[in-house]
């Protein structure tokens, strides 16, 4: 990976991994390209279509709260909510989707003692693709 995208209070950016230049320039973000090298950062992995790389991804998060005090193993991870299937994780690209289980986990933190954290995520980087598709 060459470049990253920086999501700052001042806006996107784009950091060139290579010179280190960051620009909030909206071609420079959209088309990976960095005007001091005057390069495109095109690592297939890293060349996201803009719908992923604007996509956010909002999860409750929290550290293990089972009742039983004495199992709890003081890993973090996706808060899960029941539905007809069973638990699911209780992450969506739409904020509202999942804060709407707020209450919930109010009710959960208070009976468990474990603070619970709708936590917003933005993109990385592509880590696996499939051979097919475009
Ligand atoms: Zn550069």
């Amino acid at each position: 990976m060459t470049h990253q995208i920086l999501n700052t209070p001042a806006g996107r950016a784009i950091k060139c991994l290579t010179c280190g230049s960051v620009s909030f320039n909206a071609n420079d973000i959209e088309q990976l390209y960095c005007g001091k090298c005057h390069e495109f950062h095109l690592d297939r992995k890293d060349a996201a279509p803009e719908a992923i790389r604007q996509m956010e991804l909002y999860a409750w998060i929290g550290e293990d709260d089972q009742i039983d005090r004495a199992k709890r193993t003081g890993e973090w991870g996706i808060k899960q909510g029941m539905c007809p299937a069973g638990y699911i994780p209780l992450v969506a690209v739409r904020r509202d989707k999942v804060e709407r289980f707020a209450d919930n986990f109010n009710k959960q933190a208070r009976a468990m003692g474990k603070k619970i954290r709708l936590v917003r995520f933005v993109y990385a980087e592509i880590i696996s693709e499939t051979d097919e598709g475009e």
